[in-house]
């Protein structure tokens, strides 16, 4: 890519880093670097793992039969229990000499998930993380706080390496110290945070205990990602900040973060689709939908050597956008994932997911993105409440200004689920703040007889 593809590019304010070439390859290049990848990456998976050799065999599938990249839909798919069937290695295709890097899930329940990387999947992960960092508009010159953990979670160093290669000065502050986050945020002039949104808020929260003004600062972008958020979370965000707030996906059974982005136009996340190929399904069917159409996003990684994943059912329920974005690239967009399969809960035989609670909380004013969902079970029926914190001046506020705040949440929540909740207002600063993934629902229904 030469230097004129700088004032060609719209959204991109800050010109063009290179490693984002991919994002802008035409279709029918891409298409074709995807099924050389496939194809590739299939026949490594066949020949190193048993696995897989296995379940292509059981379905009379061999390489050499993926001509087209539709012809994806004759392989099995994966889920995440034959990542947690195979611990700690029995996935990988590459010798235990050729790898780097192990990260794994926190297993807090039984064996984690444990995921591998060679000297290049290295590479290609910072290199999936600079061109989100890109997107998002950041740049050489840019201070980057790095708040998500350190450690086997992947999180902390995928940003990492992404951030540094980008340019960027990064601080690798990890999760939690709240007061000390806030102090170097002011300090050293931090530009853009890394961490969940969830976290985030907290930061807000805090920054305004302590007297920090974070419009003051020069923070203007945050990279949001490793739980599901809202638009009503976003805009909470926005509100009490100068920043835009991107949303940013990843799974480590795939790589981490850094499989998709939202670019500039905070439109839907553009997947890095040169090396995660994505497919939408019917999560009861398991049949292929085709682009617009809500199921569960399928992936696969198109050129990891340590340890291919191919057609693994990620949970998340989104869809592929594939009209043109007003950036330019060409690279698909899946639209924001608010639910995951996962997440969802069963209450008086409705299926509800979190996010639906946090969309109607967040569009009543006077608000907090502080909540908690309690499952409850009280003579064979479930009950659900809503913890919903107050702020500060609506504790003051008289008590009738307070019942009418707790009708309109309730009346939201019903409109949304059809289910009436139990909305609890309590004191600000009562609901525990997470370093880390926000835990929103509180099941104790099999806690009571
Ligand atoms: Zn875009």
């Amino acid at each position: 890519m030469n230097g004129t593809m700088m004032s060609v590019i719209p959204g991109e304010t800050h010109g063009f880093h290179p490693a984002s070439t991919p994002d802008y390859l035409p279709a029918a290049q891409l298409r074709d670097l995807q099924l050389g990848r496939l194809r590739g990456i299939v026949r490594r998976a066949y020949e190193n793992v048993a696995y897989f050799r296995k379940g292509m065999q059981a379905r009379g599938v061999t390489p050499g039969d993926l001509r087209t990249l539709g012809d994806i839909v004759q392989l099995p798919f994966m889920v995440k229990n034959d990542l947690r069937d195979t611990y700690p290695f029995g996935l990988f295709a590459s010798p235990l000499s050729d790898i780097v890097r192990l990260h794994a899930s926190s297993g807090t329940t039984g064996k984690p998930i444990v995921v591998a990387y060679t000297r290049e999947d290295i590479a290609v992960w910072a290199s999936v993380m600079v061109r989100s960092f890109a997107a998002c508009g950041l740049h050489q010159g840019d201070v980057i706080q790095n708040a998500y953990g350190y450690g086997l979670f992947t999180g902390g160093l995928g940003a990492h390496y992404g951030a540094e290669e980008l340019g960027a000065m990064v601080i690798p502050i990890s999760g939690g110290n709240t007061d000390r986050q806030i102090m170097i945020m002011k300090d050293f002039g931090v530009t853009a945070i890394c961490c969940t949104p969830s976290y985030f808020t907290h930061l807000i929260e805090r920054a305004g205990e302590l007297g920090v003004n974070m419009k003051e600062l020069p923070l203007r972008a945050g990279v949001f990602g490793a739980e599901p958020w809202t638009d009503g979370m976003r805009r909470h965000i926005e509100a009490h900040t100068n920043i835009k707030a991107y949303d940013i996906y990843g799974l480590s059974e795939i790589i981490g973060p850094g499989v998709g982005v939202e670019c500039q136009c905070q439109a839907g996340l553009h997947i890095f689709e040169d090396h995660f190929y994505p497919e939408i399904i019917d999560p009861e069917t398991c049949e292929p939908l085709a682009d617009g159409a809500e199921g569960e996003l399928v992936l696969t990684t198109l050129s990891k050597q340590a340890m291919p994943v191919i057609r693994y059912r990620t949970r998340d329920i989104t869809a592929i956008l594939a009209e043109p974005c007003a950036c330019g690239r060409t690279i698909r967009r899946i639209r924001r994932i608010g639910r995951r399969s996962d997440d969802m809960f069963i209450i008086r035989g409705v299926n509800v997911f979190p996010s639906q609670i946090e969309t109607a909380l967040l569009s009543i004013d006077g608000t907090t993105p502080h909540y908690q969902i309690v499952l409850t079970r009280a003579h064979g029926l479930d009950e659900l409440a809503v913890r919903v914190e107050m702020t500060p001046a609506l504790f003051s506020d008289k008590i009738s200004g307070l019942e009418e705040l707790q009708q309109r949440i309730t009346q939201a929540i019903e409109r949304t689920i059809g289910i009436r909740a139990d909305v609890r207002l309590v004191e600000p600063n009562t609901i525990a703040r997470s370093e880390g993934k926000a835990k929103r629902v509180l099941d104790q229904r099999n806690m009571e007889s």
